[in-house]
């Protein structure tokens, strides 16, 4: 790869259509994760928007290179696959936007990021300005600036696609974040006059850290709840280190933990360990469901039992996260494989292949029962794991597991299919072929064919559910069937996506604020 020169100041190599001419400043910002601190010489931003716009001239300036590690060298390790961008690269990629009054990327994003404004600071080389606009529409800027499929979200609707590859909008977002949270740190106000309320959130992924952050930064004190030891959600338990590195979660849970003032009890199991009725009996004013599309899909295929057949879920925090982040039933390293097989066709089924690759597993074979067109994941993904060596079985189905003499796993005969008319999700439904059977060795295979909504959390406690277990909840204020109780996310909507389970609980969190406001007024 192309070594990229890093600059001393900021006026090298940004020379775009226009020139700001403006003076020159000192500030520090760091790159990236590493740590690493530079001083640089920054353009203050603008008070006023840049003469014109230049578009014709805009649509000249080439794709900026984004960095990232080589397929050889990231399969041995677990490091983010995306390499931090320059200063001088991010800012003439922000230079590529060119301004859309409409702006249809901001239209497509869940939660209306003000992109063209954002992208308009940065190449000002107002870095923290261009930061806080992310902040004022997401909590988490950094992480869904790397994990959104932003492919079909704002780049996809970028008219800069019409002519080239569209802005890359994710990764000055995740840019901008970085180096906010790095610097002058995670925006907050300097104090907060507390109300009272007590607010007890269940679960603590990206839907109950957006909760937590937008009552605590109002007053309300905050308690969130969750069933693993550490908060998080998916983005600590599931989604694997090297599509978003854990210090980027850990330094968010920092911010909420110890400079908001939230609290986090862990190995917690609502509905089990204490139901919604202890809750409000403890004193918690409101309560806000967060907690996800955690249960795993079962396969029912003979065999599934078999030693060496393992959940999604299982497989991805014992490959990715150290001993002392799990539960103890969960700490026994998993062993070298061989040949693994993966089922599933999701962005979970990506991150296990691509996790057992970096495990050192000899060969990683994906077995999907529908074509590619049909998957579900990102194109991206796919195509970082056909990089890494993995091989795609697609039109096929696992029909059984077969043990090997030591009682454990060690085949998975297939069957290959066809597509049939489509069926209830719209997609042409796979049909078995006859006589096609074959078989993989496996001594690892993993489940990755979807999850659902616990409904035990909510039962017999006045909050509806429909009967896959997705909690009923008001799609703009997360108002569930009893009333102080609320829910946004993947347990309202299902396995989705972290921006539109931010989207839904920013809502909510407005929501739960004007309840306990009323409730404050009837009680003055
Ligand atoms: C492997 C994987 C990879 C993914 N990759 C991406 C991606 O690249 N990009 C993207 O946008 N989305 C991705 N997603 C989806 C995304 O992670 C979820 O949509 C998002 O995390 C949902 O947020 P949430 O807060 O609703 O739920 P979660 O993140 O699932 O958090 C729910 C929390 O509630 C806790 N909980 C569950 N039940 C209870 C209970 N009874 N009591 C107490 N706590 C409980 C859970 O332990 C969990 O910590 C991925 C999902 C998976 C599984
Ligand atoms: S659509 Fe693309 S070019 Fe237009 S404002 Fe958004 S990022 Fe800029």
């Amino acid at each position: 790869m192309k070594a990229i020169r890093r600059p001393t100041t900021l006026q090298e190599g940004t020379n775009g259509p226009w020139q700001s001419g403006m003076a020159s400043a000192k500030l520090f910002v760091s790159v990236g994760t590493n740590g690493r601190k530079d001083r640089l010489t920054v353009t203050p931003a603008s008070a006023k928007a840049p003469p014109a716009i230049d578009r014709k001239a805009r649509l000249k300036i080439p794709p900026q290179p984004m960095p990232a590690q080589d397929p050889e060298k990231r399969i041995h390790n677990f490091d983010e696959v995306y390499l931090p961008l320059t200063l001088d690269i991010a800012r003439m990629e922000a230079m590529r936007c060119i301004q859309c009054p409409a702006a249809p990327c901001q239209k497509a994003c869940p939660v209306h990021n003000d992109i063209p404004g954002a992208l308009l600071r940065l190449e000002n080389g107002d870095i923290i300005g261009g930061a806080r606009v992310f902040f004022e529409t997401s909590n988490l800027p950094d992480m869904c600036g790397r994990l959104c499929p932003q492919e079909r979200l704002c780049e996809g609707h970028c008219v800069v696609g019409k002519h080239a590859r569209p802005v890359a909008i994710g990764r000055l977002e995740a840019f901008l974040a970085d180096q906010l949270a790095e610097t002058a740190g995670y925006p907050a106000p300097d104090r907060v006059e507390p109300t009272g309320f007590r607010v007890a959130i269940v679960g603590a992924g990206p839907a109950g850290i957006a909760v937590a952050e937008e009552l605590a930064k109002k007053g309300h004190a905050v308690t969130m709840f969750d069933a693993w030891p550490r908060p998080g959600g998916l983005l600590t338990y599931g989604i694997p280190s090297f599509k978003l590195d854990k210090r980027i979660v850990d330094r968010k849970v920092d911010f909420l933990l110890n400079r908001l003032g939230v609290r986090f009890v862990g190995d917690t199991y609502i509905g089990r360990d204490k139901t919604l009725d202890d809750l409000f009996a403890e004193g918690y004013h409101a309560i806000f469901l967060a907690y996800g599309a955690s249960v795993n899909n079962r396969l029912d295929v003979p065999g599934v039992d078999l030693p060496g057949v393992m959940q999604a879920t299982e497989f991805l925090v014992r490959g990715n996260l150290p001993p002392e982040r799990l539960p103890e039933r969960l700490r026994d390293p998993l062993p070298r494989p061989r040949d693994v097989v993966v089922i599933g066709g999701g962005d979970t089924s990506m991150d296990c292949v691509r996790t057992a690759v970096r495990l050192g597993a000899g060969r990683v074979t994906l077995v999907y029962r529908r074509t590619e067109a049909e998957m579900v994941g990102r194109a991206e993904e796919r195509k970082h794991a056909r990089e890494e060596g993995v091989l795609f079985e697609y039109l096929t189905a696992p029909v059984r597991f077969q043990a090997g003499p030591d009682g454990r796993v060690a085949a998975v005969v297939c069957q290959r299919m066809e597509l049939g008319a489509p069926d209830a999700s719209g997609r042409r439904r796979p049909v078995p072929i006859e006589g096609s059977e074959f078989t993989i060795p496996a001594d690892l295979v993993v489940l990755a064919v979807g999850y659902t909504a616990d409904p035990g959390v909510v039962a017999s406690q006045g909050v509806e559910h429909r009967p896959d277990g997705l909690v009923i909840a008001n799609e703009e204020t997360g108002e569930t069937t009893r009333p102080g109780v609320f829910a946004a996310g993947d347990c309202v909507h299902g396995a989705d996506l972290v921006v539109t389970a931010l989207a839904a609980a920013r809502k909510a969190a407005a929501a739960i604020h004007a309840y306990l406001s009323r409730k404050a007024e009837a009680a003055a």
